[in-house]
């Protein structure tokens, strides 16, 4: 009785356990079958970053019911959006979902960025820079293009680091481009040996050859000391071409040579009447003098030459025209229209440039020739009267002052042809001509020889001025 008593009570506890179990198993079951397990999940990633100025259209959700897809019928979605595709900014899409009288909302982040570098442009791809200067002979130009910012060429910075321009930009997003422009160096120029003097010497037989050397300078114009052979033979007693041959101690690849024409002057008949011609040639030394000098010596030609200070590395050559028997006249230190601002001012310049003569020559010159000439109407705007004032000082000191009878028109860049016609034509209508040139003037010296071939063989005499000479002085026009 008692083991039967202890079985029940035993199986009475176990089956209220097991009632209990079947209870809460069945309301378990029950309230799943009852409850709805709403879920709403985006398409795609809940934060989207997207490229500013592309399309952007949200790729949607997916709204589940205990783990099953909603069917569209039995919801409302509404869907905001804020987002400008076109403007940097964080945007959001929001769905508001309404489902068996309960609302639902979820939103996704829309970032709109720049992320596109900007672009360079440049004219070119590489600079060539001189040898030797160092300096670009192309011109670097570039322009700066962002698809956000427009153009931002003002933020380039232009870096040369070895053998490269480095442009760089970065847009207001921080978004970089680097171009680099190659420097190409030109190529280095070869050394080259430089005469000095003209590359034709005339020198009249009997004369001696006074070597004026020559030197070698590197393709960058700099002077070097490398020695300079010299070879060949001037028989200066023997008229003919003869030919100077200069070459390099050092480079073997370089060499120049220069002609000396040895010369029999030409005597002169004395059939142009007796007349004298008085070649004066104003503005220089400069750099066709010596080919000047050269040609009146082929000829035996003597000359006035009224110089200048315009060209101090020439103005040596002073000296040569001196030495060689023509005369030499001040026409002025600085050719400048100022020197008739006053007669101080003339006689300042005068005297500065009779210093440059008589370093020269060894003496001051009582010759000169007014720049413009005394009939010029320049002056007058300066200092009215101000000619007249020079002339009558000057003349009271002992100077003498030259204008001219011919105009070869060299000064308002005549031709050769016609600086040779104007003189040989004007020497015709004069008895004693002075004849203007200038031998600064390119198309003068060209026609030169020619001019002198035609003159010499017309018999003309040629003389050189000096204070007792005709003046040919045209009316002082201030
Ligand atoms: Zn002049």
């Amino acid at each position: 009785m008692k083991k039967l008593l202890m079985y029940l009570k035993k199986h009475i506890v176990f089956s209220i356990i097991l009632l209990v179990f079947i209870i809460l198993g069945l309301s378990f079951s029950l309230y799943k079958l009852l409850k709805h397990d709403v879920k709403l999940d985006l398409k795609g990633d809940n934060s989207v970053t997207l490229s500013v100025g592309n399309d952007y259209q949200d790729s949607g959700l997916i709204i589940t019911d205990n783990g099953k897809e909603v069917k569209k019928e039995d919801i409302k979605i509404e869907e905001k959006s804020n987002v400008e595709t076109d403007k940097l900014g964080e945007y959001k899409v929001t769905y508001k979902v309404t489902y068996r009288g309960k609302s639902y909302d979820i939103e996704r982040i829309i970032k709109v960025v720049d992320d596109v570098n900007p672009e360079i442009t440049t004219n070119v791809e590489e600079i060539v820079r001189d040898y030797c200067t160092k300096k670009d002979t192309t011109n670097l130009e570039y322009t700066a293009n962002d698809n956000y910012d427009g153009d931002i060429t003002d933020k380039v910075t232009k870096e040369e680091i070895e053998d490269n321009y480095k442009l760089s930009v970065s847009d207001s997003s921080n978004n970089e481009t680097v171009k680099n422009i190659l420097i190409k160096y030109s190529e280095k120029p070869q050394d080259s040996i430089v005469l000095n003097g003209n590359a034709t010497t005339y020198i009249t037989v009997g004369a001696s050859y006074n070597e004026p050397g020559a030197y070698i300078k590197d393709g960058c114009g700099a002077k070097l000391n490398d020695e300079v052979v010299i070879s060949g033979n001037v028989d200066t007693n023997t008229a003919g071409d003869y030919i100077v041959t200069y070459t390099s101690k050092n480079n073997n690849s370089l060499l120049k040579t220069r002609k000396v024409i040895v010369y029999v002057p030409k005597t002169t008949t004395n059939n142009g009447g007796g007349k004298t011609l008085y070649l004066t040639f104003d503005d220089g030394p400069g750099i066709y003098t010596q080919q000047v000098l050269d040609t009146l010596a082929k000829y035996n030609v003597k000359a006035t030459f009224f110089v200048t200070n315009q060209f101090p590395k020439y103005v040596y050559l002073i000296g040569s025209e001196h030495n060689a028997g023509h005369a030499v006249g001040v026409h002025t230190y600085t050719h400048a229209w100022n020197v008739y601002d006053s007669v101080e001012n003339y006689l300042d310049d005068f005297n500065k440039m009779n210093s440059v003569v008589e370093k020269y020559t060894g003496s001051r010159t009582r010759i000169f020739r007014f720049p413009g000439g005394s009939s010029n109407t320049v002056s007058k705007k300066h200092s009215a009267g101000v000619v007249t004032k020079i002339a009558n000082r000057m003349t009271n000191d002992g100077y003498v002052y030259f204008d001219w009878d011919v105009s070869s028109g060299d000064a308002s860049n005549a031709s050769s042809t016609q600086i040779y016609n104007n003189v040989i034509n004007g020497a015709k209508r004069c008895s004693e001509c002075v004849i203007l040139m200038h031998d600064i003037k390119k198309n003068t010296v060209n026609v030169l020889d020619q001019m002198l071939s035609t003159l010499t063989s017309s018999g003309y005499n040629f003389g050189t001025l000096n204070t007792s000479s005709p003046t040919a002085h045209q009316r002082i026009a201030n």
